[in-house]
């Protein structure tokens, strides 16, 4: 049997980027950058006022004090998005607003509040005004030419608005893998529905939806499909048509109706590993047809939620062009003692909290496997090493960080 490390090594080799694909940058919040990104224009676009107040030229105001004041006449208005070119003659100004274009002349503002005017268009001016006040310049930010953006980088609003602000409205990005899900279990009934006996509720199939929709993935297809070989072989053959990845749920374990090992292989899917020493999860199955990835999580909640974290989203991350696909990972003081098992890893439910500037984790209780509960209070998963020897509290131990939002009360 493989351990976590070998399994996570497994995977990354097998999966690689998509395509690039080009998108409107309205649609590319959540996905990877496939292309550097340089500035076609200036930034800003051309010199202008950062207040709203009065251009002159600096020049003019030299002999100006207190009781000789220099008088400039106020020729006018100039708003943010006048276009016409303007130029400004000896003992003149304008009212300038702000982001308004600084017109030829010009080399410095007065902020309309330090402004004395006199009358209705005669600024006085009783001091020596240098040149550069609240101007913002022509390419400052951004000179044109420049690279601003590279690939790799993750779209989120910030980076949409400075592609906006470059005038870009499309841009090269990774495409996100199709993905498709399949549930397997006789006993499964979607919630809504009144139980009859010997059946439970279906939770794998939306939380694990959820789970990729909050990664930006929208999955193909999601059904529920019964322990019958013909009618997983169908299912099976129909999602791998179209995915970049199947993710299977239950029936990947040592049951006597645990079909979709069996399926997988007569529809030619080439088997890269069964079993992981680890718990929760350890039937966790990987398998690669063509290029598909195909992921078979053993069913237990606890166990969909791990695999799903540990292997599958990183994997999915990776497709869509991240660099560091893998959960963030921290070490964190523990705050109770943990009897680790002797042969496996242990992935423990956990909340992880500062406590003055230390990091510390607190395993939650209810950790079976099937129990789901713990799930939703954590955030982060504590990694627990095999060992015949306890994990004392206060030992510093290794954290997996769950995607933001998880385990928010
Ligand atoms: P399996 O991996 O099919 O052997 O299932 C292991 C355990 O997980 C069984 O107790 C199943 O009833 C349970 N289980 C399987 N699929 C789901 C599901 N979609 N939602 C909730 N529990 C499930
Ligand atoms: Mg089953």
């Amino acid at each position: 049997m493989i351990s976590f490390e070998q399994a996570q090594v497994l995977i990354e080799k097998n999966s690689s980027c998509s395509k690039k694909r080009i998108i409107k940058i309205q649609d590319a919040l959540g996905f990877v950058l496939a292309e550097n990104i340089f500035a076609p224009i200036n930034l800003p676009v051309g010199d202008n006022s950062a207040m709203d107040g009065y251009c002159l030229c600096s020049r003019e105001t030299r002999n100006a004090q207190a009781g000789k004041p220099v008088i400039l006449k106020i020729r006018g208005d100039i708003k943010a998005g006048d276009t016409r070119n303007r130029a400004l003659k000896t003992e003149e100004t304008y009212r300038i607003m702000t982001g308004a274009f600084i017109p030829r002349g010009a080399d410095t503002v007065i902020p309309k509040e330090t402004a004395m005017v006199r009358g209705n268009n005669c600024l006085v001016i009783d001091r020596f005004i240098p040149a550069g006040n609240h101007i913002r310049y022509q390419g400052e930010e951004v000179r044109k030419g420049g690279r601003v953006l590279a690939k790799g980088f993750l779209m989120h609003p910030a980076t949409i608005g400075i592609l906006a602000m470059l005038g870009k409205d499309k841009v090269a990005v990774f495409d996100k893998p199709k993905v498709s899900l399949i549930t397997t279990g006789n006993e499964l009934v979607r919630p809504g529905v009144a139980l009859r006996p010997g059946q439970i509720y279906d939770s794998n199939s939306l939380m694990i939806q959820s789970a990729l929709e909050s990664a930006g993935i929208h999955p193909l297809k999601a059904c529920r499909v019964k322990d019958n070989a013909k009618l997983l072989k169908k299912a099976i053959g129909m999602a791998l048509k179209e995915s970049d990845a199947l993710i299977l749920m239950g029936g990947v374990s040592v049951g006597k109706y645990d079909y979709v090992k069996d399926v997988l292989k007569e529809t030619g899917v080439k088997t890269v590993f069964w079993k992981v020493n680890q718990k929760p999860g350890k039937p966790l199955y990987f398998g690669k047809r063509g290029e598909t990835l195909i992921f078979g999580l053993p069913g237990n909640p606890a166990s969909v939620f791990t695999c799903f974290y540990e292997y599958v989203f990183p994997a999915l991350r990776r497709m869509s062009g991240f660099r560091h696909p893998y959960l963030h990972r921290e070490v964190a003081e523990i705050r109770s003692e943990v009897k680790p098992d002797h042969q496996k890893i242990v992935f423990l439910k956990a909340k992880t909290t500062m406590a003055g500037n230390k990091k510390k984790v607190m395993p939650l209780g209810r950790q079976g496997s099937h129990m789901i509960s713990s799930l939703q209070k954590a955030n982060c998963f504590v990694l627990i090493p095999p060992s015949s020897r306890p994990v004392k509290k206060g030992q510093r131990v290794r954290i997996d960080l769950l995607p933001a939002g998880n385990g928010t009360l």
